[in-house]
């Protein structure tokens, strides 16, 4: 006992004099010298995760369902219907599925609860679908494909509600959802069981060559744990200025699974039905319907402003060890996302383009970029 006392005694005043070396040891990114860079969450060391051509697991392709404007949260009278949109979130749809979600169920507040479709089976569907079953409403879910094989499915999943409009085309109206929106979503998942729910909380670490001064920090900045700018020298990664903060990764295949789960618990339904036109919305048995259909809204709804962005992301196999997000830096669209099924490599941005082939180029730039990036890391 008293042997092990000692030994861990001894280890732990090699250990302490160590880290009191490594603090007091000038950092020099320039010539790649080792640094002790303090991590504010986590008590892992820095590891750098494994990236090679051949590590790929596969590629994925999806589709934001993206408006310059901004998300619809919108309710329509059409005859003795009611329709409540919620669609079009962009790169930042996962982010925002609770508050939106929220926002759409508040604008039925006047009616009572009685039967209601929701249309529409991806993070948008079954938000809405479960925040109804808390009012008390009697939700069916009618969807095209499963969850499965929706863009949700697909999204690399970190809380960060980005790329979800256009800065020079929105009013403040909706700058003002965003930002509720955005604000009860982050509770709402910070409030689930992570395990559960898929949710894992990570440093983020969001890097870029150019120091941060014009750098707008978004308004729910302060949600974020530990966030803070760091200059060269303050953490491993060579020549970049870094936005650092705690924020969560959202496994969307467990979430969305979960979320079907407990909505066929509560005693919803889900039935598979794709919508060709909006008579045939009209036409359903419920007399109030909440349209979360994602992109599909463009052809049912005729909203011309909801626009397809192609985004393509690689999987490698998991790393463990690695307890840490990237973000950029740049050219091209960079991130590194190490969720326990899969390490994700991200990712491709692309506008209007509706084609769903993985683009081979596009995976060896995603590689290279980042091979390059963990080969400059001083730790
Ligand atoms: C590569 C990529 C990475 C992303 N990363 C992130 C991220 O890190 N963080 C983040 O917050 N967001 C991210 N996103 C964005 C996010 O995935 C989307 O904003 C979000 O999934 C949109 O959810 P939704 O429920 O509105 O749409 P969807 O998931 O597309 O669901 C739409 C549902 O409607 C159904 N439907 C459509 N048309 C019809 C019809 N005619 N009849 C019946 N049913 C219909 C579909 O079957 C589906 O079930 C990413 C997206 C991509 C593509």
């Amino acid at each position: 006992m008293l042997n092990k006392i000692i030994t861990r005694r001894k280890l732990l005043g090699s250990a302490s004099a160590a880290l009191t070396v490594a603090a007091c040891t000038p950092l020099n990114l320039q010539s790649g010298k080792q640094g002790f860079y303090p991590r504010p969450y986590s008590r892992m060391p820095w590891t750098a995760p494994r990236i090679s051509p051949g590590a790929a697991i596969r590629a994925v392709v999806g589709h934001r369902p993206y408006r310059a404007q901004g998300f619809r949260v919108e309710r329509e009278t059409y005859d003795s219907k009611t329709v409540v949109h919620n669609y079009g979130h962009g790169g930042g749809g996962i982010s925002l599925g609770w508050g939106s979600s929220g926002l759409a169920v508040k604008q039925v507040n006047d009616l009572s609860p009685g039967k209601v479709a929701v249309l529409g089976s991806g993070i948008m569907g079954l938000c809405t679908a479960r925040l109804l079953q808390d009012a008390g409403w009697q939700v069916c879910v009618y969807t095209r494909d499963s969850y499965q094989h929706s863009t949700s499915n697909v999204a690399g999943g970190q809380w960060s509600p980005a790329s979800t409009h256009d800065p020079d085309l929105v009013n403040e109206g909706f700058l003002s959802s965003l930002d509720v929106a955005a604000r009860i979503s982050h509770h709402a998942y910070a409030s689930l069981p992570a395990a559960k729910y898929g949710i894992t909380w990570l440093e983020n670490y969001q890097l870029q060559r150019q120091p941060f001064t014009d750098f707008k920090r978004p308004s729910y900045d302060d949600v974020f744990a530990y966030s803070a700018s760091l200059k060269p020298g303050e953490h491993p990664f060579a020549d970049t200025y870094v936005h650092r903060n705690v924020t969560m990764l959202i496994n969307p295949g467990i979430m969305l699974r979960q979320l079907t789960t407990d909505l066929l618990v509560a005693g919803g339904t889900i039935k598979n039905r794709s919508f060709e036109s909006l008579d045939e919305v009209l036409a359903l048995p419920e007399h109030t319907v909440f349209n979360c259909t994602g992109l599909g809204a463009a052809k049912l709804f005729g909203d011309k402003q909801l626009v397809p962005v192609k985004g393509q992301l690689l999987f490698l196999p998991p790393d463990p060890a690695v307890d840490y997000m990237t973000v950029g830096p740049g050219p091209g669209l960079l991130y590194m996302f190490p969720r326990s099924d899969v390490t994700v490599l991200g990712g491709t941005y692309k506008k209007n383009d509706d084609s769903t082939h993985v683009e081979t180029e596009e995976n060896a730039r995603i590689i290279a970029s980042h091979a390059a990036l963990f080969s400059g890391f001083t730790v």
